[in-house]
């Protein structure tokens, strides 16, 4: 039997399949606190583990800082993360002496579950509610410029905020060492090995157990009057025009429609429903999804591993970078399609095309059996019970590194001749050359450097194969 503190930050998308965890963690007979926030509390409770609440220490917003919240700004929520941490600096003393948890198991962003585990050197386990990402797998994801502006912006706020940590013995080297796990991090990935990107670049601290849900219900589609469900999440869901152009465009198709609009519109705002429509701001997602035949969806995380989980195919409408990088996934496996635009028009040939075509739903048939073979929520138990892990660095990283300071040097004699050219040729002023060189090279030293790297584990993924005794 384990003491094991469970922290998350107050979101459904990053507590939901923590509960599962949290479950089979007590039925294996561990005690189990889990800190959390009064929204989450039934549930919680539900899953048999002590529930704490940390309400009093979310600080107050005012309306600027929420609509940041609201947006997903990762500056905004990373100084809320931090404020949170210093307010709950005593209280989490005081459990975490009383408590003495043998593991942490706290949620990736969550920063004061990370944080204390470190403070008091107690092992941790991070729960990654989206894939792992490293700096393969997060060429998955495009930044909006938005987005970008919001992070560089951002970082010298982020870093003021951390040095008012340091005295109270949290030290953090940069933002980015708070929010990414590395290969040496304990981490739990709710998806299944062959869904996550990349795979072969992450270490045995990785546990792809799987999507985290309670249901074991099989899929029960009606292929005699299918059922399309459109879901945004729980976060950036308030989009009555997008809902009614839904509406619009499966008004006259022989499908039953539901959509979860979520709690922050009223259903009645978009007026008479057609006959074949119904409007809830909740439904029980897994179980609408068990009867859907085709899901239109934002792409978070959880959503996507829930459609796949009950074999249905999606119509993409991803927002956000992560969104987008899930999308691109749900592509690559041939599970569903981007939404070809949000217009009526474009939902209905979408929608048309997902259900005419019999190879998507294979696909996300295929992903169903694959996820339904996971070890699951049982499997994330035993990993956190036993931790901390000590897995070494897949074989594959030292080639990485290798190849990438190859790539460095090129780059870097590229410039050196480039700007010697310049000099013979007699272009002056040379300094200038020498800065159009730089900044092109700055420029083109992403996108090429990314394009590289993934060349690369594609060659070694290749070449691993080839190997004798590796069954290729
Ligand atoms: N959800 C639900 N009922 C609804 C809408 C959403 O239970 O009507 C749940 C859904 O099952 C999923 C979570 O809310 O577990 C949404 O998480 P996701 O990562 O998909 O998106 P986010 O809300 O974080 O954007």
């Amino acid at each position: 039997m384990k003491r094991i503190a469970c922290f998350c930050i107050p979101a459904h998308g990053h507590t939901n399949p923590m509960l599962p965890v949290a479950a089979a963690l007590v039925k294996r007979g561990n005690a189990v606190r889990f800190y959390s926030f009064d929204a989450f509390a039934e549930r919680i409770r539900a899953t048999g583990a002590e529930y704490v609440s940390c309400d009093a220490f979310l600080p107050e917003l005012n309306e600027k800082q929420k609509a940041g919240i609201m947006k997903v700004s990762t500056t905004e929520m990373s100084i809320q993360d931090i404020r949170t941490t210093l307010a709950m600096n005593g209280f989490l003393e005081r459990e975490l002496t009383d408590f003495r948890p043998d593991v942490i198991f706290t949620d990736s962003v969550c920063f004061w579950g990370k944080l204390n585990a470190w403070k008091f050197g107690i092992p941790m386990v991070v729960s990654t509610s989206t894939f792992a990402f490293n700096q393969l797998s997060s060429t998955y994801m495009k930044h909006s410029p938005g987005e970008m502006a919001d992070m560089i912006a951002g970082l010298p706020r982020i870093s003021r905020e951390l040095r008012t940590l340091e005295p109270y013995g949290y030290h953090v080297k940069n933002t980015l060492s708070l929010v990414q796990s590395d290969n040496s991090t304990d981490s739990v990935v709710y998806t299944s090995a062959r869904f996550q990107p990349f795979v072969e670049s992450f270490s045995g601290n990785y546990a792809f157990v799987g999507p985290s849900v309670f249901s074991r219900e099989e899929p029960r589609k009606n292929p005699a009057k299918p059922l399309v469900y459109i879901a945004l999440g729980t976060v950036i869901n308030d989009r009555p025009d997008f809902y009614a152009r839904c509406l619009e465009a499966l008004r006259d198709m022989d499908v039953e429609v539901i959509i979860s609009c979520g709690q922050s519109m009223d259903p009645k705002s978009l007026g008479e429903l057609p006959a074949n429509a119904q409007v809830f701001p909740r439904v029980n997602q897994l179980e609408v999804l068990a009867r859907a035949s085709v899901f239109i969806t934002h792409c978070g995380m959880n959503s996507v591993s829930e459609s796949l989980w009950m074999a249905a195919p999606m119509a993409l409408y991803p927002q956000t970078a992560e969104q987008i990088a899930v999308a691109r996934r749900v592509r690559e496996v041939g599970a569903g399609l981007p939404l070809a635009d949000d217009s009526a028009e474009g939902i209905r040939r979408t929608v048309r095309e997902l259900l005419e075509k019999p190879s998507f739903a294979e696909a996300a048939r295929a992903c169903s059996e694959d996820f339904r073979a996971c070890s699951g929520p049982e499997g994330a138990a035993a990993f956190i019970e036993s931790a901390p892990h000590t897995a070494p660095e897949p074989e594959m990283t030292a080639e990485l590194r290798r190849a990438n300071l190859a790539f460095q040097v090129v780059l870097r004699v590229a410039i050196a001749l480039a700007v010697l050219i310049a000099g013979l040729a007699g272009l002056k002023p040379i300094w200038l050359w020498g800065v159009i060189a730089g900044v092109t090279a700055g420029i083109a030293v992403g996108p090429l450097g990314k394009k590289f790297l993934t060349k690369q584990y594609e060659r070694i993924v290749r070449k691993k194969k080839k190997e004798p005794g590796t069954g290729a």
